[in-house]
């Protein structure tokens, strides 16, 4: 079998190989555990080295960030690229859903911790009256 080369797997990555190519390859990948390693190692360099919103943007196809990725992105503790990836798609795609999603993590995050507690709190009160209501009365 030819050697596969990392062009080839970065091609592969960035589905730019022709049908019979891709199935060469993939053929390749579940028979050798070294090859999968390499494979790995180039999705790691991927992800390292190409933070433009650009590759991100073909890595991702544009799909929606997670909530905790949007949660992050409130906290502002994204990787910088990814964070303006989270900042385009909000604001230049303008997504209804992230936004709507996002809306909500803020208000979780205004949120001031006694609200929180005093929240805990009734929760604890409304389980615990739950359990009461299990009991025999007369005990
Ligand atoms: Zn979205």
């Amino acid at each position: 079998m030819p050697e596969i080369t990392r062009e080839q797997l970065f091609a592969y990555l960035d589905d730019a190989l022709t049908e019979a190519e891709m199935a060469r390859l993939e053929q390749a990948l579940r028979s050798s555990e070294p090859l999968r390693q390499r494979l790995r190692a180039v999705m790691q360099e991927r992800d390292r080295g190409e933070h433009s919103i650009g590759a991100i943007w073909r890595r991702e196809r544009l799909t929606c960030p997670t909530r905790e990725q949007l949660g992050s992105y409130l906290l502002q503790v994204l990787a910088a690229d990814f964070q303006a990836y989270v900042d385009f798609h909000l604001t230049t795609v303008a997504c209804s859903g992230c936004l709507a999603n996002l809306a909500d993590l803020q208000l979780l995050q205004k949120e001031p911790p006694s609200q929180v507690q005093h929240r805990r709190r009734k929760i604890f009160n409304s389980s615990a009256g739950l359990l009461r209501v299990g009991r025999d009365p007369r005990r």
